[in-house]
């Protein structure tokens, strides 16, 4: 796909939270215009092809009161959420994840293809859970932000931003450790081990807040989870999850 070529216009920024406008702007200028999810040529940015449009599948129904997750029509809550009612206020994600669905946040993560991240934006504006007030990003480890130049949380919800209106905070919840060890740990203490991961900088910033955290792919919701129980601790009133696909099958966090 060529994609290695085409990273050297950031290449320079790494290690700083957020690309400049102006060389984001570049960056996106100077690609053409490609399908986010096979990388065929497209007429215009943000368009997927016929093909890939017909493999996505959107989320548009509230689903289950608990997750978001479809229920098929019906009403209520899934077992998930019955058996475990969950401590945050729904998990809004634009699509299902699937071939396609997952192809863009690997371009943007691992392709540098990082307009990828408006095409996300969009669709996740649409779904904004009802009275946010703060998006907040899923931060990144310090030393992974270096490796990749970028917060890919950062860029999808500076589109969600704008496009909404609801600002959002990017320096609030930090990520003091790398991912832990988590072998040989009951789940009560992998659940300890991530949450201890994420720290609140800033708690006058989420109290009372009605927060959105706002993430790429929602999978296990380990993470999510994690983070949902920092912000509250520190006080926020709500913690919806907002993200661009999540794993249907296989439900259950
Ligand atoms: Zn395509
Ligand atoms: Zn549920």
């Amino acid at each position: 796909m060529g994609a290695g070529s085409k990273q050297t216009g950031f290449a320079m920024e790494r290690g700083r939270a957020v690309l400049a406008a102006p060389l984001l702007a570049l960056a996106h200028w100077a690609l053409p215009p490609r399908c986010p999810g096979c990388a065929e040529p497209v007429e215009a940015d943000h368009r997927f092809c016929g093909p890939c449009w017909g493999q996505l599948r959107f989320l548009d129904t509230l689903g289950c009161t608990g997750c978001g997750m479809p229920l098929g029509g019906l009403s209520g809550r899934c077992g998930a959420c019955l058996a475990d009612p969950p401590r945050h206020a729904g998990v809004y994600a634009a699509v299902a994840y699937g071939p396609i669905a997952r192809e863009l946040p690997i371009r943007l993560k691992h392709g540098g293809r990082i307009g990828v991240a408006e095409t996300m934006a969009g669709p996740m504006a649409r779904r904004m859970p009802p009275g946010a007030d703060l998006l907040i990003p899923v931060p990144l480890h310090r030393w992974r932000l270096w490796r990749r130049g970028f917060n890919q949380a950062v860029l999808i919800g500076e589109g969600v931003s704008r496009r909404s209106g609801v600002p959002m905070a990017r320096q609030v919840l930090q990520r003091v450790r790398a991912t832990p060890l988590l072998r040989g740990l009951s789940p009560k203490q992998r659940r300890a081990a991530v949450t201890a991961a994420f720290r609140v900088t800033d708690p006058a910033a989420v109290k009372g807040r009605h927060v959105v955290l706002v993430d790429d792919v929602y999978t296990t919701g380990a993470t999510a989870g994690a983070c949902v129980r920092v912000l509250l601790a520190a006080g926020a009133a709500s913690v919806a999850i907002l993200c661009w696909a999540r794993v249907i099958e296989g439900a259950g966090d």
